[in-house]
C-alpha cells in the first residue's frame, strides 16, 4: 500500500496549530512555534555540521503563518510572521513532527 496523501491543511489560527488531513482519514497536527522551531532551511541549521543555527529565544510565542502554499507534492512553504520564509516542510516531515 502506498503513503496516504494529503488532501487538505487547516491553518487553525486560534489555535496556532497546522493541520493536515491525509487521504487514509488521519490527520497530523504540529504547533505553529514548534514547526518554527523545526524549520531545516540552511538559515536554520548550518549545512555543513547539521548544527542548529536557530536561537529558539528569538522566536516569539505567539508566532503566525503570514502566508503558506504548496510546493509540487513534495510539501508546504510557510512564511511566518517574523518574517522567515525560507523553510520548506515535506509532508513526511509533518508527519513526523504531529503532535509537536
Ligand atoms: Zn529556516
Amino acid at each position: 500500500m502506498s503513503e496516504p496523501v494529503p488532501v487538505g491543511v487547516d491553518l487553525q489560527d486560534s489555535k496556532s496549530r497546522l493541520s493536515v488531513a491525509w487521504s487514509d482519514g488521519s490527520s497530523s497536527s504540529v504547533g505553529y512555534r514548534a514547526l518554527r522551531l523545526a524549520c531545516r532551511c540552511a538559515l536554520c541549521i548550518d549545512e555543513l555540521t547539521g548544527k542548529p543555527l536557530l536561537d529558539p529565544a528569538t522566536i516569539p510565542a505567539g508566532i503566525g503563518v503570514a502566508d503558506c502554499e504548496e510546493v509540487g507534492l513534495y510539501g508546504i512553504q510557510i512564511g511566518w510572521t517574523d518574517g522567515h520564509r525560507t523553510g520548506i516542510y515535506t509532508w513526511v516531515r509533518l508527519k513526523e513532527l504531529s503532535n509537536a
